[in-house]
């Protein structure tokens, strides 16, 4: 028999409505040697949002700079440096809790190269950064029964190169045959992943590294094809992958003749309740590339140089970032003055305004296609900029600020994720052993 209109468990797929949630923006001012001045700190603000003051140093162009004022921004919140255990507590536990509801959480650390973003992602061994702490976490009481799955990938030059897979950077020589690995099945799905399909071509030059390549999936959306994702039952099992795959960056860095600083590095934990539960989440934790190398091409006359050192990935997130920023911006001026004597006027405006703002870029850079769902779709998402408090990186941190500022006016639309392909499953095997039943009673 066919089976057809397979019955939920459960009753058929609720309809919930997104709830718009703001990205969290917080920031973290990286300490100076005691004698230094500091030019960038934390200043307590009257309506509870902490700011950052920038004292403007002298010289300086901005114009309240010369009044010897200095420039005000108020974040979600500011670390002026905090401490690891801190910055966990306050951003770390939080995607916990969005991944124990079922949500996709992401936290990307932005700022220029020396700012502090590897130390507050990654940390080190004595004093682990939010990624480490959030894994250990994974494991508590809370996640009981859970399945947790890793991978880390870094974005080099729009390339996608698995630092979990030992043969991606095995060093080739010219013309040497390169085992590549893909993903078996037409029918990709992130799920089939693990499943590998070898394949050997010759590799064309002495830094050959083939990236993955990103597809887009009407059901399980954005996915890097072939991506390893190592299933892991302690903690420690992460410490040593991540371990590895930052050797890994740091071969792959040499080989390519780059620094880590140009390249940004995704730490992905897919998440799952045991077989009894359906929550599943996708944990995204991001150390981008230093936020100088976001330079326009035509700010200054050494076009060639700074042309070398434009990252894409990062330029186009920039990109996307002020879009939504503004796009929202715009729909809620509609709102306000959509009304009114030349409502139908500036109705019709600013939706040709609003439609026009709201094509995001996403898929003309790796890194924001990759990310899009943390941009502007389905994850709670938070935005850790870091700054560093040296006057000497004034212009650095300005940018850093305003990328920040944007970042707060972001909306993303997070739902509790289904694992719809289990529910099915279920249904179809409670179908199957009904059907069985059937036959043994005829
Ligand atoms: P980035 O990854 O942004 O380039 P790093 O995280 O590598 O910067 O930091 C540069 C240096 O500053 C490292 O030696 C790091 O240990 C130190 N550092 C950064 N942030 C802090 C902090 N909050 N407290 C103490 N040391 C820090
Ligand atoms: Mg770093």
């Amino acid at each position: 028999a066919i089976v057809t209109n397979v019955e939920l468990p459960g009753g058929p797929k609720r309809k919930t409505r997104p709830k718009a949630t703001a990205v969290v923006v917080a920031i973290r001012i990286r300490p100076l040697a005691e004698w230094i001045e500091r030019y960038a700190r934390s200043m307590p603000s009257l309506d509870g949002q902490p700011q950052v003051a920038l004292i403007a140093p002298p010289g300086s162009r901005d114009a309240r700079a010369r009044d010897g004022g200095h420039k005000l921004y108020a974040f979600d919140h500011v670390f002026d440096p905090g401490n690891q255990e801190e910055i966990y507590d306050t951003l770390g536990r939080q995607c916990l809790d969005h991944a124990l509801q079922g949500f996709n959480a992401s936290v990307f650390a932005y700022g220029m190269t020396g700012s502090g973003k590897t130390h507050t992602m990654m940390g080190t061994p004595d004093d682990p950064g939010v990624i480490m702490r959030v894994c250990e976490g994974l494991f508590g009481p809370e996640f009981d029964g859970w399945s947790v799955e890793v991978s880390f990938l870094e974005i080099y030059n729009e390339q996608v190169i698995d630092l979990l897979s030992p043969t991606q950077l095995a060093p080739v020589q010219r013309g040497e045959a390169v085992r590549i690995k893909q993903s078996g099945g037409r029918e990709a799905s992130p799920a089939l992943g693990r499943t590998f399909v070898a394949s050997t071509r010759k590799a064309s030059s002495v830094h050959t590294m083939k990236g993955l390549t990103v597809r887009e999936h009407p059901q399980f959306g954005v996915y890097v094809e072939g991506l390893v994702r190592v299933a892991v039952t302690s903690a420690a099992d992460i410490d040593q992958l991540l371990a590895q795959g930052t050797k890994m960056r740091a071969v792959a860095s040499t080989n390519m003749n780059s620094t880590s600083s140009r390249s940004h590095a995704v730490v992905q934990l897919f998440v799952a309740e045991g077989s009894s539960g359906d929550k599943v989440a996708q944990l995204n934790l991001i150390d981008l590339a230093g936020s100088e190398n976001a330079k326009r091409a035509d700010t200054s006359g050494t076009r060639l140089k700074e042309g070398q050192n434009i990252n894409k990935s990062l330029f186009v997130l920039g990109q996307c970032i002020a879009i939504l920023a503004g796009a929202d911006g715009v729909s809620d001026f509609a709102q306000r003055h959509g009304t009114g004597a030349n409502g139908e006027l500036l109705d019709a405006a600013s939706a040709r305004v609003t439609a026009a703002a709201r094509y995001v870029p996403y898929r003309d850079s790796t890194l924001t296609w990759i990310l899009k769902e943390c941009l502007g779709g389905n994850s709670k998402t938070c935005m850790l900029c870091t700054l560093s408090a040296d006057e000497a990186n004034h212009e650095q941190s300005l940018s850093t600020l305003k990328y920040a500022d944007h970042a707060k006016r972001i909306k993303t639309k997070p739902v509790v994720n289904e694992d719809t392909t289990k529910k099915v499953i279920r249904a179809l095997q409670t179908e199957i052993k009904d059907l069985a039943n059937e036959l043994k009673q005829t």
